[in-house]
């Protein structure tokens, strides 16, 4: 099960002290991965082993749903270093990361934030979507991305030097970005940046099959579905199919849903509200998954 930290996401104000204690407390462990299924598409895995024993930081980049997520778990669990993933949004500051000072009955506490925890235990920090955070979160990553790699906690005066097995990694959706949402050359030229795309078909099939337990044939129509839409040409669509609802539409289908019926619900719903666009891609589930 991926761990999200619960601070990170928590708003300060928005819960008791004495809950946010607690939140922050139970929060300070970081994942130790069990080993997950991840199919390589390409030579991921050796580039991620080779930045890791340069202690070089990690930028995962590519459309959402494609494995990345996937991949870094995997990659924890090759390494043997516990994970520690933040899911960052748009409250996200410095302090929802490094920590803040907390009242305990009579007595006021440091909590460490999930990134200087990760810090002092030597893991591996992955930063989701990076690019959603407040700006000031950028100016903490900094230091601990160069030769350093230290990071420091203004409010209590300490300074840490990441242990040599402390790894940074953030993924960064280009797809998404704008000019009021960008993540600086100075910050994304800090980063080793793997690719990630929509798998070739042979490699996606096996996804789905092991994944959503659907036979063969019907993960070779989904994957030939997801091709045609993300040919679709001024579509209008953010984002196309992603191999995650592809996975999605195939667990719906081993559970008796219609494939037609699936495809709607778990591809053309979900990647966009424009009716002409859903219209279109229906077409092409019909012609797929002919009734
Ligand atoms: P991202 O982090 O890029 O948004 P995820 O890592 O969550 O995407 O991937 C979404 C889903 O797609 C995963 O849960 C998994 O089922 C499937 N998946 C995608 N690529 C792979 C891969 N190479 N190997 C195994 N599963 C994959």
């Amino acid at each position: 099960m991926a761990m999200e930290h619960p601070g990170a996401a928590g708003r300060e104000g928005a819960v008791s002290g004495e809950q946010q204690v607690e939140q922050w407390a139970d929060a300070g462990i970081a994942e130790v991965v069990e080993e997950p299924y991840y199919l390589p598409v390409g030579d991921e895995v050796e580039i991620f082993e080779a930045a890791y024993a340069r202690r070089l930081p990690v930028m995962l980049k590519g459309p959402t749903g494609v494995g990345k997520t996937r991949f870094l778990r995997y990659m924890a669990y090759r390494l043997g270093r516990p994970l520690v993933t933040v899911a960052c949004h748009d409250d996200l500051t410095a302090s929802d990361l490094l920590g803040r000072y907390l009242i305990r009955g009579n007595e006021t506490v440091w909590i460490d934030g999930p990134l200087t925890h990760a810090v002092r235990i030597g893991a591996i920090c992955y930063l989701d979507e990076i690019v959603e955070a407040r700006k000031d979160t950028t100016v903490v990553i900094h230091p601990l991305t160069d030769d350093r790699r230290r990071l420091r906690l203004e409010k209590t005066g300490e300074l840490i030097v990441a242990p040599p097995e402390f790894l940074l990694v953030i993924s960064y959706n280009p797809g998404y970005q704008s000019l009021m949402k960008n993540l600086k050359p100075s910050t994304r030229q800090r980063f080793v940046a793997i690719d990630f795309n929509f798998p070739p078909p042979e490699v996606e099939t096996e996804i789905v099959v092991h994944e959503s337990g659907v036979d063969r044939a019907t993960a070779e129509a989904l994957v030939k579905l997801a091709g045609l839409i993300r040919n679709l040409s001024d579509s209008g669509l953010e984002e196309p199919a992603s191999t995650r609802l592809l996975v999605y539409a195939g667990h719906l289908i081993r559970s008796g849903v219609s494939p037609r019926r699936a495809c709607d619900l778990a591809i053309a719903a979900p990647i966009t509200d424009d009716p002409t666009v859903q219209a279109a891609v229906r077409d092409l589930v019909a012609t797929v998954f002919p009734a």
